[in-house]
């Protein structure tokens, strides 16, 4: 007879969230503050050829203000890649990585394009560079994962519909489904528009909740993959994770804890 198994995501929870800035400016400063008050993570997509400028984040800060967020990259110059030679496109992202890693100390494996350019070759470079997901620009307006990790389309940037958007991922209570929300822009907007009050609203009103787990990009692409490689028995009544991360699952409604390198019984 089979079960209803299903993945949750960690903690058993059943909604994601998570937020993209891309271009590293001094306004970043602001924006983590106010992620942290509201416990909210996020990606901050870096062009490491800017960074010390009087308008950029400095090397020296990356690594402490990014603390507990993911620095990934955005190629060291923002060119439209789409137009660029192949070889140079390889350069603008493996250089990225190499100097946004001296600065982090982790491995920097996200990307978001710049000026949303990218084409089919640059998608297939893409996993050689150590590179496991690319933003795109355009909004769903939904709640679905991800098709395409290297076409990675968010619900909205922060000036389309945000608290309409926030505001139904709030009502989603079916806990059938895994829904993720992810909001990209950049920090400098909220300058430019005279509207910190947008993202601070935002963080208030989908901040801090129970049934909410509240990601980096990377962590999610991580977690969808540690699912991807739990190894479940013919019938179901047992799975191992070879992972190292607990993955969570959801067993005829109880949740179910799978521990990394564990086998555990199911039913
Ligand atoms: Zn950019």
């Amino acid at each position: 007879m089979p079960h209803n198994i299903y993945r949750c995501f960690p903690g058993g929870k059943h909604k994601a969230l998570t937020m993209s800035y891309d271009d590293g400016r001094t306004y970043d400063r602001k924006l983590v503050e106010i992620f942290n008050q509201y416990g909210i993570k996020g990606t901050f997509h870096l062009n490491s050829g800017f960074l010390d400028d009087d308008e950029h984040i400095s090397r020296s800060e990356v690594k402490t203000l990014y603390s507990g967020h993911e620095v990934a990259c955005h190629t060291v110059t923002h060119p439209t890649i789409a137009r660029s030679p192949l070889p140079q496109v390889v350069q603008q992202v493996l250089d990225d990585r190499k100097e946004l890693e001296s600065l982090v100390g982790y491995p920097v494996r996200g990307l978001s394009y710049p000026n949303g350019s990218y084409s089919e070759a640059i998608k297939s470079v893409l996993p050689a560079l150590g590179i496991a997901y690319s933003r795109v620009v355009g909004d769903t307006h939904g709640f679905g994962l991800p098709n395409d990790l290297y076409e990675w389309k968010s619900t909205c940037h922060h000036t389309h519909s945000l608290m309409e958007d926030g505001n139904a991922f709030l009502a989603l209570h079916k806990t059938q489904y895994l829904y993720l929300m992810y909001v990209w822009g950049h920090s400098f907007e909220f300058n430019n528009d005279g509207n910190w009050n947008l993202i601070e609203d935002f963080c208030k009103l989908v901040g801090n909740k129970e049934d909410t787990w509240y990601a980096t990009n990377i962590q999610i692409v991580d977690y969808l993959h540690l699912c991807d490689e739990l190894r479940f028995s013919a019938d179901g009544s047992f799975v191992y994770n070879p992972g190292a991360d607990t993955a969570y699952l959801s067993v005829d409604g109880k949740m179910v804890e799978v521990p990394g390198g564990k086998s555990v019984t199911l039913y």
